[in-house]
This record gives C-alpha cells, structure tokens and sequence, in this order.
C-alpha cells in the first residue's frame, strides 16, 4: 500500500527532531500559560516563573496537572492568555460529565486545529474528489465546525448536514454522491438500522468511508459497522480541551491512533498514584497542548484510558499511537464490588450477530443489592408465537456476558427501534441507584 502524508516532514519526522521540537514549543506553551490569571498562580508556586525554567523535556513533569475542575473553577477567563479583542472563536465541551469548559482561539489557533484535522483525514486516504456529509452536532460542540474547516481545508467538497434526521441524510448523500461520513459511531449504527428500514441499498451510495469518533467504542463495533454498511471506519479522537477533533487518529494501518505530537504531548499515569506509567500503558492519558495561544492548556488530565503501543508503524509516520479509548475513569460502574466499563457489555454484545445495533445498559439497587439489566434490540424473527426461541436467546446473551464480565446480569430483548436513539454522544448507561450509596 502507499500511503499519503498531508505534512510529510512533520509526519515522519524523526524521534530527535520531533524531541527538539517539542522542548521549544513546551517553552512557547508556557509563556503563555504565565499570561493566564490560572497558570500565573499555579506555575509559579511550582518554581516556574519564566519559561526558561523548561530546560529539557523531562522538565514538563515538574509542571503541575491542571484537571476539569480547574477548567470550571477558571470560568469565564481564568485561562485566556490574549486580549479579548484577539479572540476569534470559542467553543465549549459536550458536558457529558457536568458543567461545559470554554476554550477560546485566536485566528492562528483555529489555522493549526484546521491543518491537524485535515493531516488527519487525509492520512485515511481521503482527497479533494471526496464528497464529504459531516453527520454531527454543528455549533458550541468542537466536531461540526473542526471536521468542517479540516475537509474543506483539503478541497473536498463537504455537506455541513449535522446529525440527525435519517431521511435526509440518505436524500443529501443519493444527490451529492457522498463518499465520507463523520458521525459518532452509535448514530453510524442508528443510519445502518434506517437504510434497512427506508429500503436504502448500499449500491445506491457512493459510500466509502467514515470517521466515527466522540465516544467510546469497541473493535466489535467497528467491524460491525464497516460489515453492515460495507465501508472503512477510522477510529477519531479528539476534546475541547485539546482543540476538538484531530488530536489522535487511525491511519490507513487501522492499528491504534497516531497522537499528533508536534501539537500535543502524551503521558500514561496511575490515575491513583499519578505516577508515571511504564512501558506505555494502560493508564489515564494526560495531555499537553502546544499549538494553541489563546487558552493555553498543560498536563491536562483527560481521564480517558489508554496506553501507547510500542514500535513503529508501516504507515511511516513516526508519531506514537495511541490504543482504543476504552472510557473515562469516571464511567465505571462498581457493581456489587465488581468494577465494569460499559465497553466490556458493548464487546459482548456487539460480536452477537443476532443482537441488533442498539443496547442501554439499568443499574438499580434490588434490597442490599445492584442489579445490572442489559436491554437490546433484536430483530422480528426472534418475536414469534413460542416464547421459546425468544428465551434461548436470552439465555445465550446472558451466559455469554456473564462468562465475560463476571456478573450475572438479567437481559431484556426488545423491538428494534424501541430504545432510545442519540444523535449526539450516546448515553448508555441509566444508573439508577441513590446517588449517595
Ligand atoms: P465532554 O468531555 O463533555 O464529553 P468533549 O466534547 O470535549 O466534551 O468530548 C471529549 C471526550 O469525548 C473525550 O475526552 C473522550 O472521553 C470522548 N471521546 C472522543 N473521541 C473518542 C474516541 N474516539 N473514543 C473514545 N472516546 C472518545
Ligand atoms: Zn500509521
């Protein structure tokens, strides 16, 4: 395979050259950082008043981590290091998690966030004859409008859809011939679901790929998607913090996502120890931004987990990749004393080929105890007059899960199309156990 490169010096740069690069941006990062009412404070209780105190990159471990709180607590402009008058833009984050963080940009910010989305668009293959739908939520939230200057950056043409609405989605891509599609991958297995109903066939599409991202997913998934609708998926991450999308991204090689680290710097920790994490991972990913002026962001603790894979890729990029996101530390659920990632419930059932596109996940407090109750939606075969092939079924989910999970949960099949649909990121989980517990 050959393989393109948007910034090809930038992309296989050397580990030295990359290193050097880095320190005098780390530097850059800094200063404006001491611009910041936040950073002024925070850094030079930590001895670092100028940014000469950078002198090598191990130095970026004396540089305390600023975490979501700080981000709230610093609202409105805690951590705006230009003039007013100099910000162009602002964005804010989805508030999955609480209140939504603002970052601003100046127009040189919003230039470098545009040339890595479009790095990383085209390192999938894409070029100026794609006809690009962005299927996602255009307006505060950081994928409409990043994916959207990162297209048309490369010359494709690109169709500012947003998300939702199945019907036209399929009547915009039947008319403009789309190739590629952004959307989270829940919406992607939503639109597959609709085709089916709407009687969209694959062959009156010009589909070829998409970028599915905003939101955790399993390899399972993945594959499910790019079976059902016969196309590439390339896995997108990205947050507010760090800009938006085009942070980290899947090549072609489909194996891990190359962090863009001449505009980021990745560390694994110990979310507990906030130690250092050897050889790579797993841990919590902490992130530091270097190419943006106006809201200058350090040591950023993402809470997302994952882990650097070793050795290089045969894209010939030589910037680390990062492996799946398997979710934020705070998307854990203890289940009678047992810890679960819903993306261990999203692997089962996803690799179920009888299982449907959709799931939601009950926790519930039963007496003393947690109940776990996994909803999916199955096809109309399975809904017939014996109730015996519905229960076989259900049985098979549920040993199949347990085996997996180590929890015994009860499963519930329902009508495709019954459960709740998201055009956004999706929520999953419906915990319903007091809040205090
Ligand atoms: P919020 O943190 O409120 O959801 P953002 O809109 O900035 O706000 O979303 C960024 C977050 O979305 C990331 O920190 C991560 O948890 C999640 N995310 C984004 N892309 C991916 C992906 N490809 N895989 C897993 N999680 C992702
Ligand atoms: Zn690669």
């Amino acid at each position: 395979m050959t393989y393109q490169y948007w910034n090809p010096g930038m992309e296989t740069i050397s580990r030295r050259g990359l290193e050097a690069w880095q320190l005098e941006k780390l530097r850059c990062a800094v200063r404006h950082a001491l611009r910041t009412p936040f950073y002024a404070k925070r850094l030079k209780e930590a001895g670092i008043d100028s940014p000469e105190r950078i002198k090598t990159l191990d130095d970026l471990r004396r540089i305390p981590f600023t975490t979501k709180h700080d981000l709230r607590e610093g609202f409105p402009y805690g951590f705006l290091s230009i003039p007013k008058e100099q910000v162009v833009r602002l964005h804010a984050s989805s508030g999955t998690t609480g209140a939504p963080t603002t970052i601003y940009f100046n127009k040189e910010d919003l230039m470098r966030w545009t040339g890595f989305v479009a790095r990383s668009i085209y390192a999938t293959g894409c070029n100026r004859t794609d006809v690009f739908q962005n299927m996602i939520t255009y307006g505060l939230f950081t994928g409409g409008l990043g994916f959207h200057a990162g297209g048309e950056e490369i010359g494709m043409l690109v169709i500012p859809s947003g998300a939702g609405n199945t019907t036209r989605q399929f009547r915009l891509m039947q008319d403009f011939g789309t190739t590629v599609v952004h959307a989270t991958p829940s919406f992607l297995l939503h639109v597959e679901a609709k085709m089916r109903e709407e009687g969209v066939t694959r062959e009156n599409l010009k589909l070829r790929k998409a970028f599915a991202g905003a939101e955790p997913y399993s390899e399972d998934t993945r594959k499910r998607i790019e079976e059902l609708l016969a196309i590439d998926v390339y896995n997108s991450y990205g947050l507010s913090e760090m800009n938006g999308p085009g942070v980290a991204f899947e090549c072609q090689c489909k194996n891990g996502l190359h962090l863009w680290e001449d505009g980021y710097i990745g560390e694994i920790i110990n979310p507990e120890t906030l130690e250092p994490v050897r050889e790579g991972g797993p841990g919590e990913l902490v992130l530091t931004c270097l190419c943006r002026e106006a809201t200058p962001i350090l040591r950023y603790r993402t809470r997302d987990l994952s882990g650097f894979y070793n050795g290089p890729c045969a894209c010939g990029r030589t910037h680390r990749r990062l492996y799946r996101i398997k979710g934020r530390t705070d998307d854990m659920l203890i289940i009678n004393g047992v810890n679960l990632f819903p993306s261990q419930i999203e692997e089962v059932i996803m690799s179920m080929k009888e299982v449907g596109n959709n799931y939601l996940i009950v926790v519930e407090k039963e007496g003393a105890l947690d109940r776990l109750t996994v909803q999916t939606e199955v096809g109309p075969a399975v809904f017939t007059d014996d109730s015996r092939v519905l229960n076989a079924l259900k049985e098979r989910i549920r040993k199949t899960l347990q085996a997996s999970i180590t929890i015994n949960p009860k499963v519930e099949l329902h009508e495709r199309g019954s459960l709740p649909i998201f055009e956004g990121k999706a929520k999953r989980v419906h915990d319903k156990r007091p809040k205090d517990v």
